[in-house]
Parts: structure tokens; C-alpha cells; sequence
């Protein structure tokens, strides 16, 4: 009897410890983006940029001689070291190029992975957005970089965005700064708006290996107002997991023409109404939510990325300058809060977030 009634209990409990659905575990953006403070670990990115973490992320700080952080409700200016270093080369090298410095966009979150909003990838610090417009003579308040609207390189027509031609927002320096980053041997590719793409290609006006710079510039949607700055898979990171290079060509001819083509398709001459179908009544149609990525799905080494320590306080891992030059501080490792992901009362404290369309 007794031993039937232990045996019926021990069932019952298995039973509701896989009963599916109550106890699944959240998706990785909710474990990731619950997570306020990078992982003190050795740095490394693991994965792919669409699917992967980091780990020793630092930060990008909110304020530098040479860049300003925006949006900073979102807790993204962590990437791994080489790529903050490598944002803060580009503040500087900027001013070569009659540039006043960077208005730095999303990198990653402290330990990467996937977003609760916005972008695909960005996932393992190496992705870095910087804005097409300068950052001002003076210091922008909290508010102004959560508020601020970016500017569009492209022309504008009736208020509405041509996707055929440039603006005149766009400058010989906007041209410097993109042919800086897109230079960088550490930069695997730059994504901007296919008209920039065309512009770069009409205002370089070198040859040959002088041009060898522009096939790292990728045309893609968006980034008409910010450009995407890529990194390769850093030393250090064995399970990155590199992007197919682009083609080895400056990509000016073929390339921009169909992109170009794709987003302005040529309208018929002669408008010709469809008649409606009395019998045809549409469904309305339902679309499949976006399947989320889940734990299991990321490399297995993200779970201890996760959960790794985090550092003592926020300044110990922030970039420093030392005589204008980069210095990845040491941080001292203190016990992260854990989350029970399987605990379905389990409270994961999101952070505030407030979406604006400026989204790439
Ligand atoms: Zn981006």
C-alpha cells in the first residue's frame, strides 16, 4: 500500500516536472535582455551574429571626447573589447576626416544574445550601429538621446523617403567616415543604404586596389541614417562561427543596379483595375508569430555566459582612456542574482525600453 502510494506520488511529481508548456523554459531574448551587466569572463564571441552571446563584453562609455552613446534606456554600448576599441579608434580617426565624432547606436547587450526588440543579429558584440550624423559641439541630455530623431541620407520627396537618390545631408565627410571604418583590417563588413552605396562608389574616385575598400560596404534595406559596422570573428573566440566574405569586387556595377531596381520598381504605364471577384472572398490572413530562439538552440557555453559573474560595479567595465589611447579595464567578479529558468513564478525583471522607429 504504501509502497503503491509512493510510487503513484513520485509519478505525479515527474509528471508536472515535464508537463510542457507550464514549465518551459522563456525564450533566450527574455533571459538575456533581463540581464543588466556583462559576464566577467575571458572575452569571447560565441556562435553566429544572429545567434550566439558574449562573454567579457565592456562598455562603450556614455560620453567620450570624441562620441556620445544614444539611446541608453536600451543598455546596449556592450560589445566584445576589440569592437568598443574599435568604436573608439573610429570616434578619433573621424576627426581626421573633418568628422566631430561619433554618435554611437546599438552594440549589443551585456552578454549578447538575442533582443527582446529590434535587430536580428548583434547577438555577439561585434556588431556596432553608428549614426550618418555628426555629434554636436555639445553634451546631449538623457532625454535628447533617447529622443532624437536620426537623419536620413536620403532625398526626401512630398515628406516622403526617395529611395533613388541621395540628400543633401549627406557630405564628403559622411564619405570620410564610411571609407575609415570600411578600412579597418578588424572590419568584415559595413552595411548602408543601397543609394549610399552608389554615392561611395561615384565619389571614389581611385583605382584598383584603391577601391578594394568598397566591396567590404554591403548594400542592404535601412541604414539610410545609420551605418552597421561588422567585425570579424575576434582571436580568442574558437566557436564564432565567420560570415561568407563578400565577393572581392568593389561591387559598384551589377550589385547596386538590381538593388536599386528591386526598391523602385518601375510602375506600368497604364494603371489597369483589377476586377473584383464577387465568389474570391478573402481570409484574413493569419501570420505565424516568429519562432524565438531558445536556449538550447544557442551554443551550449552561452548557458555559462548566462550565468557567469558579474563585476563589482558598472565603471569596472567601461573603457578607459588613458592619454587618448584605449585601455579594457580588469574587473573584479561578484556572484550574478540567478534566474531558475524553469520556474514558471520565477519574476524576470525586464529592462525599460522604449521602441522608437529609428529601429536597423
Ligand atoms: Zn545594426
Amino acid at each position: 500500500m504504501w509502497k503503491r502510494l509512493r510510487q503513484f506520488l513520485t509519478f505525479s511529481i515527474a509528471a508536472t516536472l515535464v508537463a510542457p508548456g507550464a514549465l518551459a523554459e522563456p525564450a533566450a531574448k527574455t533571459l538575456f535582455g533581463s540581464r543588466q551587466l556583462p559576464a566577467v569572463m575571458k572575452p569571447a564571441a560565441h556562435g553566429f551574429y544572429s545567434k550566439g552571446c558574449l562573454a567579457g563584453g565592456i562598455a562603450v562609455p556614455t560620453d567620450g571626447p570624441t562620441w556620445q552613446a544614444m539611446r541608453l534606456s536600451r543598455n546596449r554600448r556592450w560589445g566584445h573589447p576589440d569592437t568598443v576599441k574599435t568604436v573608439v579608434q573610429l570616434s578619433q580617426d573621424a576627426q581626421k576626416v573633418g568628422w566631430n565624432g561619433l554618435l554611437v547606436g546599438d552594440i549589443s547587450q551585456p552578454r549578447g544574445g538575442p533582443m527582446l526588440s529590434g535587430h536580428a543579429s548583434h547577438q555577439l558584440g561585434l556588431d556596432a550601429d553608428i549614426w550618418l550624423t555628426e555629434m554636436p559641439e555639445r553634451t546631449l541630455s538623457y532625454k535628447e538621446r533617447e529622443e532624437l530623431g536620426a537623419t536620413t541620407m536620403l532625398a526626401t520627396k512630398n515628406g516622403k523617403l526617395d529611395q533613388s537618390r541621395i540628400g543633401s545631408a549627406f557630405t564628403q565627410e559622411t564619405f570620410g567616415l564610411i571609407k575609415t571604418a570600411a578600412a579597418y583590417k578588424q572590419v568584415e563588413r559595413v552595411l548602408v543604404h543601397p543609394v549610399i552605396k552608389a554615392e561611395l562608389c561615384k565619389r571614389e574616385k581611385g583605382e584598383g586596389a584603391e577601391r578594394r575598400w568598397l566591396h567590404k560596404v554591403r548594400p542592404y534595406w535601412g541604414h539610410h541614417y545609420h551605418m552597421h559596422v561588422r567585425l570579424s570573428c575576434p582571436a580568442g573566440s574558437p566557436q564564432c562561427r565567420a560570415q561568407a566574405k563578400p565577393r572581392a569586387d568593389d561591387g559598384c556595377g551589377k550589385e547596386v543596379k538590381d538593388w536599386l531596381a528591386l526598391l523602385n520598381p518601375k510602375k506600368p504605364k497604364v494603371k489597369v483595375k483589377p476586377k473584383p471577384k464577387a465568389s474570391a472572398k478573402k481570409k484574413p490572413v493569419r501570420r505565424k508569430p516568429k519562432p524565438q530562439i531558445t536556449m538550447a538552440q544557442l551554443p551550449a557555453v552561452c548557458r555559462a555566459v548566462l550565468n557567469g559573474p558579474q563585476p563589482a560595479k558598472v565603471e569596472q567595465v567601461e573603457l578607459q582612456l588613458a592619454g587618448g589611447r584605449a585601455v579594457v579595464p580588469q574587473a573584479e567578479p561578484v556572484p550574478t542574482p540567478q534566474i531558475n529558468p524553469f520556474n514558471p513564478f520565477n519574476k524576470v525583471t525586464l529592462p525599460k525600453f522604449r521602441p522608437t522607429a529609428n529601429d536597423g
